[in-house]
């Protein structure tokens, strides 16, 4: 059965386009010809009680005791061959039988107590040979004797005139429908070839040629529609190679550099001979590099988990002041080494619903940030408190350089960096931030940057809460 129906879409349109259309005509054929028997029935009906009357009018007396129908017109000839007449007397004698009938009866004798002489109602009935008839009773009297008359009328012409109108419908029913067939599998053709050329479009367009889109002729239609929604696929596909692409250029640039560097140090150390301590300054730089090198291989990973969606939020209730007081100390020697104070203060009832490891990174590379941009000596705050709508924030504030208007558009981006040779001479790779961003944002958080260039940066977390808290507010803690 599978192997019968069509492959394809516009030859099953058009089969059952002709099915439809098939069934619909042979339903209008029935219902065209029930009505035109129906009414020419009512016709042939009409002209019967019409006839009824008129022989009633011709019965006469006979002298020996029967009926005769009066001598009739030359132009009722024609009628009298089509139609049959019985007269039976009240007690069941037949008193005329009408020539036509060639001996055959129209029902016999009539019944002990006929009715409905008034509106005689015609019905039909089959003549001993089957011929289908249409007949009316009627009780008139002649020369004040009551008789049973019996006027029928053939349904020959009737049968003959419908066999004709359901064979021409019938004849016609089937070129009918290899006409519609033909014409509406053009049109379906028509109609789906510029799914076609889509179809060649899209299979030409791969991962290398991904800027290609296919041509929208009318943005309104179902085609236009499912174009648009290609293309805009394809413009997503399009970003996330790009992405890909550059991430994978990026990465690999990043891990080239202290690479290079830890080979330039060891050749360099090996062309001359040199003492124990310069062999062991030689080694500490290499150190240096590789823990570097472990630091962005450490951020790749996590962000590449983050994108295959690796990475497993386990939440629980956190004390988010604590949280950034755990952040705060884990890099306060970095502080030291440059004699600035990390304050951190804020309300210490806060709790978040969140994954400590994760919430505690994203503010280590912020507080990390404001360390190693801001001056030696100088203070940064970190500040705990509730926001509007439920929020809970975090805000780390530092007094360095800022960040001018041009970058903050891009700064949370991989890799981005304002100042490539001063930041990575500080170890960075320009992942932070994008780390950052995505733990606060696979929290249903949000991160923001607020600064003006020379007047510090103002890095601020909003999360959603769990528990609404009690105050609103800062509130001093520990340093
Ligand atoms: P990096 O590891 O290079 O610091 P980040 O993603 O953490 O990478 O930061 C991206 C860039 O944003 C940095 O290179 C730096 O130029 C800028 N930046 C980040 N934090 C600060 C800050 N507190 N003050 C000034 N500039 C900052």
């Amino acid at each position: 059965m599978r192997r019968l129906w069509p492959r394809h879409v516009r030859s099953r349109m058009t089969l059952w386009y002709v099915l439809v259309l098939g069934v619909l005509l042979l339903v209008y054929a029935g219902v065209a010809s029930s009505y035109l028997f129906y009414s020419l029935r009512e016709q042939l009906d009409h002209n019967l009680l019409e006839d009824v009357e008129r022989v009633e009018g011709l019965i006469e007396n006979t002298p020996d005791g029967m009926v005769a129908l009066k001598s009739v017109h030359h132009g009722e000839d024609e009628l009298n061959t089509q139609r049959f007449v019985e007269v039976w007397s009240p007690n069941g004698i037949l008193l005329y039988r009408s020539p036509t009938l060639r001996g055959r009866t129209l029902g016999g004798p009539p019944p002990p107590n006929p009715e409905g002489t008034a509106e005689p109602s015609p019905s039909t009935v089959r003549l001993a040979d089957g011929t289908r008839v249409r007949m009316a009773a009627s009780i008139p009297s002649v020369d004040g004797r009551r008789v049973f008359l019996r006027v029928a009328h053939s349904e020959q012409g009737l049968w003959q005139e419908m066999e004709e109108i359901v064979s021409v419908l019938l004849l016609v029913l089937p070129p009918a429908l290899v006409l519609a067939g033909l014409s509406g599998f053009a049109l379906a053709r028509k109609a789906l070839a510029p799914i076609d050329v889509m179809a060649r479009k899209a299979e030409r367009i791969s991962a290398e040629r991904l800027n290609e889109r296919l041509p929208i002729e009318n943005p309104e239609d179902e085609l236009g529609h499912l174009a648009q929604a290609f293309n805009a696929t394809l413009a997503r596909l399009e970003a996330a190679f790009d992405q890909l692409r550059r991430f994978t250029a990026d990465a690999s640039h990043e891990l080239r550099t202290p690479l290079t560097a830890i080979r330039s140090v060891g050749e360099v150390a090996l062309q001359t001979p040199k003492s124990a301590t310069e062999y062991r300054d030689v080694i500490g730089s290499m150190l240096e590099e590789t823990d570097r090198l472990t630091r962005l291989v450490d951020s790749l990973l996590t962000l590449s988990r983050a994108d295959a969606g690796h990475i497993h939020v386990q939440r629980t209730d956190i004390s988010l002041l604590g949280l950034a007081q755990e952040a705060s100390s884990l890099v306060e020697v970095l502080a030291e080494e440059k004699r600035q104070r990390i304050s951190v203060e804020g309300d210490p009832t806060l709790i978040v619903s969140g994954d400590r490891l994760i919430l505690r990174q994203a503010l280590i590379n912020l507080i990390d940030n404001a360390i190693k941009y801001s001056q030696g000596g100088a203070e940064i705050f970190v500040r705990v408190a509730a926001g509007k709508d439920t929020q809970l924030i975090v805000e780390v504030v530092d007094q360095g350089p800022g960040v001018s208007q041009e970058h903050q558009s891009r700064i949370f981006d991989r890799f981005y960096r304002v100042d490539s040779a001063r930041s990575r001479e500080w170890g960075g790779a320009g992942l932070g931030l994008a780390i950052a961003r995505w733990a606060v944002e696979v929290h249903g958080g949000q991160i923001r940057l607020q600064s003006v260039e020379g007047q510090g940066s103002t890095f601020r977390i909003a999360l959603p809460s769990t528990t609404t808290p009690e105050k609103n507010g800062y509130k001093e803690a520990s340093t």
